[in-house]
């Protein structure tokens, strides 16, 4: 495929500084540690991990709406950082994002049709008609319509409130969308219905989607390849099958062992891993999860894994697979 997005050796450190009454001290937090991948124009990319592993800061930096500490990020071959501020206003008109929280991430004082025409209005040269045009179209694509035009966030439910953030993210017609958790805060009986949705848009507007989640289940059947992220790292990266069929990081081997399969005879075993996720102001030496892993070597301590490849575009950080 075409690579529509390429993020080489990013990194995001922050700075915290923390007063105790005897010093002043500053710890450095390596959200994202040195990650590199690119997405395919079209297709999905899951990417995974528990809160905390740096996958938000990731798209948040992508989005540049963080500065990256180190590291690129090219879309369509161009270096954002690169681009005059210019520049870059149109090149944000190529990436949306879609947030977690229904509830929190729309301003409850706008009416539904003010809150898919903003970005237009920043982005898209349209008269007021053209405008109010497109907005009943989206609301028809994202399963609403018209008549919700004129009310307000509080009176939908979660599920509609996600439909309106998914709408307001492509009003601008956007390349690529970054997916953060966009189903995590609904009912179970709704994420399935907006998770059809999403892939639906896709299908019908050429989406490609970076698609963060802590559940693998959400992402198991909509990513054309996933990527794991464990304490700022990515630890594993492939297309969907090789990923679930020939699983090779002890840590992917957890996640996928937690998902539940109803109806299975067969039940897999399921991993349970020893302690709980350290501090990514403190991470252990060498391999991250050295700490949690059921197979850890003398080596993993001391010695970070690289990322290598395995055969057919699968990738892997791990001693086990890095003879
Ligand atoms: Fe486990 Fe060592 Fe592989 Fe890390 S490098 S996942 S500690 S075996
Ligand atoms: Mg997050």
């Amino acid at each position: 495929g075409e690579k529509l997005l390429q993020v080489e050796n990013l990194r995001k450190w922050f700075t915290i500084e923390g007063d105790t009454w005897f010093a002043k001290n500053q710890s450095v937090v390596k959200a994202v540690d040195d990650i590199s991948f690119y997405i395919n124009k079209g297709e999905t990319l899951g990417l995974v991990g528990e809160s905390g592993c740096g996958k938000s800061t990731a798209g948040r930096v992508i989005l540049q709406l963080l500065e990256a500490t180190e590291g690129e990020i090219l879309l369509e071959g161009e270096n954002l950082a690169a681009l005059s501020t210019r520049q870059l206003k149109n090149k944000r008109k190529d990436m949306q994002i879609v947030f977690q929280d229904p509830y929190a991430s729309l301003n409850p004082r706008l009416k539904v049709r003010k809150i898919i025409e903003e970005p237009m209005t920043i982005h898209l040269k349209l008269s007021k008609e053209e405008r109010m045009e497109k907005v009943k179209q989206i609301l028809h694509d994202v399963g609403l319509n018209e008549a919700y035009m004129d009310r307000y966030p509080h009176e939908f439910s979660g599920g509609q409130r996600q439909r309106i953030g998914i709408a307001r993210a492509l009003a601008v017609q956007p390349k690529l969308i970054i997916m953060d958790e966009p189903v995590s805060a609904l009912d179970v009986s709704v994420q399935a219905q907006v998770l059809n949705l999403i892939q639906d848009l896709q299908a019908k507007y050429g989406l490609t989607y970076l698609f963060i989640t802590h559940n693998l289940s959400v992402v198991k059947h909509i990513s054309n390849r996933i990527a794991v992220m464990y304490l700022g790292r990515i630890v594993e990266i492939a297309n969907r099958d090789h990923f679930f069929e020939d699983t090779k990081h002890p840590y992917s081997k957890a996640l996928i062992s937690a998902i539940p399969e109803p109806g299975s005879k067969h039940r897999r075993e399921r991993i349970i891993l020893k302690g709980d996720l350290p501090s990514p102001v403190n991470p252990p030496s060498g391999c991250h999860f050295h700490t949690r892993c059921p197979f850890v070597m003398e080596r993993c301590i001391t010695e970070v894994p690289d990322l290598v490849d395995v055969g057919e575009s699968h990738f892997v950080a791990c001693h086990l697979h890095n003879e």
